[in-house]
């Protein structure tokens, strides 16, 4: 064990939504924070937006043959099947940089309803699931919640609807963004169907704040960094701040490989590699791990010691287990300018407002199709992405499979990209813990520093497809009532990698958990986890405000215990 006194207060390991918070928090209370990122410290003025240059978010990821994973699939015979990201090209990186990947996100913000909390005493037990509730309840994070509203600046509007969840304040810091004509659309169809459209809440500022630029409405947040500041990014919300406080220190390009822990099982140092490609160590008296759920569990099994022979808190074999994705999937359809009056064409190719509507109808549904009560979900609504590379390239085929060429195919990419305005929906829902979904290390192939990947099985369980498609349908079904063409979708296994968590739960035994519920881990007194791991159940919408919710409750917690 180190004799001398740790260089920092707290080091943090990740720099995203698990981790700003954390460095923010601690910074503001006068602590010294040090945070290690593996990625580059990119700012405002690098978030350019070349469709080509920068064909989504592959930029901001490493190269699979440096730094990749090893996903186990199940077969056409039923087998797991296990390829290396290299060979396959899915790419299983999200946003690798100072922020993590809410440089990247969509910034689509729900809360966790209370049921969330409490799936297994609400909804009972699931064969073939690890459902568990949380140890925490909606109101001890709703104070968390609310705080993030102003910290990170969420813009939204609070409806009152049959499972809106409680709030301490009356409304949103920020107004709603702006909005596209289509939302009518949407509004009539919905009213005429009898359902409640709702204000979709954003990490998106519609007017300017603590130094951050309002949004300038270029329509490309999914999968780009924004040029403005308005996104809540953890850099652009927090980390920047945190900097400018002058107590915490943002060390980039340093890739933490293990984790080094004393005879007492209490972590002394963080080994990293620098951007000098020199390996280095740090020494703190607390720290916190928020590399994203799959890097999370890889560092602690990684991270083996004389009190943790399988890994950072693994004596109980779950780190790892239990990871969770964002069930659900996604649909679209058409409304063909042809069909339309030159007025509402005009108003249909407006560019840049948001589209901001959601429906949480089904959140819980009582449906005999279903076997009774059930947990169900949220539909999202979101007009197709600007960047026109995705939707030029597979004009290149025609319907028969063959490849067009000259004249033929300009007018099919203009068809594409211009005949029409495409509304876009994605379902979200629990994907169940399983004992098939977790993350091991995969010693047989190593990233360039000569470490362990990890292995990520991806199973999913089949009630996740049943609500999947029945949220699905319904969504469909508005697409219809507004006159869309070619309305077609998709609910499948296949996770969506830039939602997930789980893998380190927090619960109050440590046969079961990893964390307790402040998110220490059970038996190392000094180690937090505070990205989405700490999850055991997801909810059914996207996990960041969450993310960022629980992140800065823990960092009362370490204060606390500081
Ligand atoms: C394209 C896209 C769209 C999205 N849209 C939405 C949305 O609309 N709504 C929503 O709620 N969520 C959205 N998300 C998800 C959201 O970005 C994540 O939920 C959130 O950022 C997760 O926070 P995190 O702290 O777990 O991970 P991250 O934010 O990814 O941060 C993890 C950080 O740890 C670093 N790291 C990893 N390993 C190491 C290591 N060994 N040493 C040092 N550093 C390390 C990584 O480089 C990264 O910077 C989206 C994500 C993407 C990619
Ligand atoms: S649309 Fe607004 S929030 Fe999104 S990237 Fe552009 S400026 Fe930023």
């Amino acid at each position: 064990m180190s004799a001398h006194t740790p260089e920092f207060d707290v080091c943090v390991i990740g720099s995203g939504a698990g981790g700003g918070p954390v460095a923010f928090r601690l910074a503001q209370a006068g602590y010294q924070v040090l945070v290690l990122e593996k990625g580059p410290w990119l700012k405002e003025e690098h978030f350019f937006k070349d469709e080509l240059s920068c064909c989504r978010h592959s930029i901001f990821t490493p190269d699979l043959a440096d730094e990749q994973h090893v996903l186990e699939t199940r077969n056409e015979y039923g087998n797991w099947y296990s390829e290396a990201t290299s060979q396959s090209g899915w790419n299983f990186w999200n946003g690798n940089m100072v922020g993590g990947s809410s440089n990247l996100m969509s910034g689509f913000f729900y809360r966790l309803k209370p049921q969330d909390f409490r799936l297994k005493s609400e909804f009972g037990a699931i064969e073939g699931a690890n459902i568990e509730d949380w140890p925490i309840s909606y109101d001890d994070l709703e104070p968390y919640y609310t705080l993030v509203e102003s910290e990170v600046g969420v813009s939204g509007h609070a409806v009152a609807h049959a499972f809106a969840e409680p709030r301490s304040t009356k409304d949103f810091p920020q107004k709603p963004t702006a909005e596209h004509p289509i939302v009518k659309r949407i509004e009539s169809a919905c009213d005429a169907l009898g359902y409640q459209p709702l204000p979709t809440p954003r990490a998106i500022l519609s007017s300017p704040d603590k130094g951050r630029r309002s949004c300038e409405y270029s329509g490309f947040c999914g999968s780009y960094g924004c040029a403005s500041g308005a996104k809540g990014s953890s850099r652009a919300a927090l980390l920047d701040r945190a900097v400018e406080s002058g107590k915490c220190h943002i060390w980039d390009n340093c890739k933490v490989n293990r984790l080094i822990s004393g005879a007492d099982g209490k972590v002394v140092e963080a080994e990293f590699v620098n951007a000098e490609e020199q390996v280095q160590r740090v020494s703190a008296k607390i720290f916190v791990v928020a590399c994203q759920a799959v890097e999370t569990s890889r560092l602690l099994l990684a991270s083996v010691g004389p009190k943790h022979l399988k890994g950072l808190g693994n004596n109980h074999d779950q780190v790892g287990k239990n990871l969770l994705f964002s069930a659900g999937g996604a649909g679209s359809g058409d409304l063909p300018y042809a069909d339309l009056d030159p007025e509402s064409v005009k108003a249909l190719q407006t560019r840049g407002p948001f589209v901001n509507r959601n429906l949480q109808e089904w959140y819980v549904i009582d449906d005999e199709a279903l076997g009774g009560r059930v947990k169900g979900g949220t539909i999202d609504f979101l007009l197709r992405h600007p960047n026109a590379l995705p939707q030029a390239l597979p004009q290149k085929w025609d319907d028969d499979g063959n490849l067009l060429w000259g004249e033929t195919l300009q007018k099919r990419i203009k068809s594409a990209i211009s005949g029409q305005q495409t509304l876009n929906f994605e379902v979200f829902n629990d994907w169940l813990p399983t004992d098939n979904c977790f993350v091991s290390l995969d010693t047989s192939v190593k990233d360039r520093w000569n470490q362990p990947v990890a292995k990520v099985r991806l199973g999913y369980h089949e009630h996740d497809l049943k609500i999947g498609n029945y949220l699905a349908d319904k969504a469909a079904g508005v697409l219809q009532q507004m006159g869309a063409k070619n309305i077609n979708w998709s609910v499948s296994g296949s996770p969506p990698a830039n939602l997930m968590a789980g893998g380190c739960r927090f619960g109050t035994d440590i046969e079961t958990s990893v964390l307790d519920p402040d998110c220490r881990m059970h038996d190392c007194e000094n180690l937090y986890v505070t990205d989405g791991s700490f999850m055991p159940t997801g909810g059914s919408v996207t996990y960041t405000w969450t993310i960022y919710a629980n992140a800065f409750r823990v960092a009362d917690k370490i204060i606390a215990a500081l």
